[in-house]
């Protein structure tokens, strides 16, 4: 019998098992041929990400800001003297990643997908290549996770609908990411234009209910000029909001499989690597103990909610005032945003923590007072 099954060569997946096997016999399951494909993502992470991923990705540009452009055309741009984030091939990174944890000793079973699990005194999960018996189970098998229906587990709130191209073309700054907002590419969230050396990474999320990305995506790279410039296309969900349990007796969920996405900005690198490293603490002890029961394992749940839990939070609820806001609303929140004051605390934002923001803005009384109609807008 293992002692650990992580489900998914995702990047919570790997960083948990590089971690548990330096004390515990661990193997990954990946449904894949390797970890990195399908890529989903736009690999726009900071360098505190980077850290937290235990290993170098290729960098593919590094960015010191955006340049936000509003419904009716007005840019701002927001930006700082220190790198904001690095573009990183994010294929590269999950099979960095891998590789990292099989020289922790991890195990790794590709082409073999979960079917089902249970836990008794023991977990024996049911797999496309045969049947495995471990001590306990971490789903890392992201937003569809069958270890989380398993075990009655978290669920998404809500999900976002992403797509992206790779795009040959030169972009008009190396390092700016333009973000576009409105109903006509990209209602209920943003676009992006990433620049990554020889192309640039246009993409962009909407709200669920406006259906299928692609006509937006379509329109944008019409607008550009650039739709016969296309190298590569990808697609993914994001889940938001997550509800329910992260733990169960000998089981844990980490990553998209425990919605520990940032719902302003759609990041899971951060709170899913942060979460990966309280996993394996918290795991590691309980099986040196030999207590994995719920009530152990709770542990983690509550220090994931001390670690992030209060952004994701206050993120969910500043993005539900925002998919309230209209056109012209988002318009004078760019006349807004352009103020010094308010331009100050922006050009400071913390990628890994963008809802404190608000926090910083409460400290300009001003600032504040003049977006008041905008608040209510929002709240109504
Ligand atoms: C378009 C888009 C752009 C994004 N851009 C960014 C960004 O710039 N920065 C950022 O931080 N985040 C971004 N994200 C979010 C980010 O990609 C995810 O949060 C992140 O991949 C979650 O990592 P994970 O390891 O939890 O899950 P995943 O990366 O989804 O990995 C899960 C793994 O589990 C495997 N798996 C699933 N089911 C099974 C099964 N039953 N059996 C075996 N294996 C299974 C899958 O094959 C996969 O390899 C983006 C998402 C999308 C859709």
């Amino acid at each position: 019998m293992r002692d650990v099954v992580v489900v998914g060569g995702g990047p919570a997946g790997s960083r948990s098992a590089a971690l548990l096997a330096r004390n515990a016999d661990v193997v990954v399951l990946e449904e894949h041929e390797r970890s990195g494909i399908p890529m989903q993502c736009a690999g726009l992470i900071t360098d505190d990400v980077i850290k937290l991923s235990g290993v170098k990705p290729d960098v593919l540009s590094t960015l010191f800001g955006a340049e936000v452009v509003f419904p009716d055309g007005t840019a701002l741009t927001v930006c700082s003297e220190e790198p904001k984030a690095r573009a990183v091939d994010r294929a590269d990174l999950d099979s960095k990643m891998a590789d990292a944890a099989m020289s922790a000793g991890a195990e790794y079973v590709f082409g073999t997908k979960l079917l089902s699990h249970k836990a008794t005194d023991s977990v024996s999960l049911e797999t496309t290549s045969g049947d495995f018996e471990a001590r306990m189970v971490v789903g890392a098998d992201g937003h569809t996770s069958t270890v989380s229906a398993g075990m009655s587990g978290c669920r998404p709130g809500e999900y976002l609908r992403g797509i992206q191209a790779d795009v040959l073309m030169r972009p008009e700054h190396e390092d700016l990411f333009r973000i576009h907002l409105g109903s006509r590419y990209a209602p209920g969230f943003f676009t992006w234009e990433i620049p990554c050396g020889d192309f640039v990474r246009v993409g962009l999320c909407t709200s669920w209910e406006v259906g299928p990305p692609m006509p937006f995506l379509k329109r944008l790279l019409g607008d550009l000029g650039v739709q016969d410039r296309v190298v590569g296309i990808n697609s993914g969900k994001i889940p938001l909001n997550g509800k329910g349990r992260i733990v169960a007796d000998r089981a844990m969920l980490v990553g998209d499989a425990a919605c520990q996405v940032k719902p302003v900005s759609g990041g899971g690198l951060f709170p899913g690597l942060t979460a990966a490293a309280i996993l394996a603490n918290v795991a590691g002890r309980a099986l040196a103990d030999d207590d994995l029961s719920a009530k152990r394992l709770s542990e983690y749940s509550q220090r994931c909610d001390r670690e992030f839990g209060s952004e994701l939070r206050r993120g969910y609820s500043l993005r539900r005032m925002f998919v309230r806001l209209s056109d012209e609303d988002l318009d004078a929140a760019g006349r807004y945003a352009s103020r010094d004051d308010v331009r100050s605390v922006l050009d400071r934002i913390d990628i890994d923590h963008p809802s404190t923001v608000v926090r910083d803005l409460v400290r300009h009384p001003a600032a504040i007072a003049s977006a008041f109609p905008l608040i209510m807008r929002c709240l109504v």
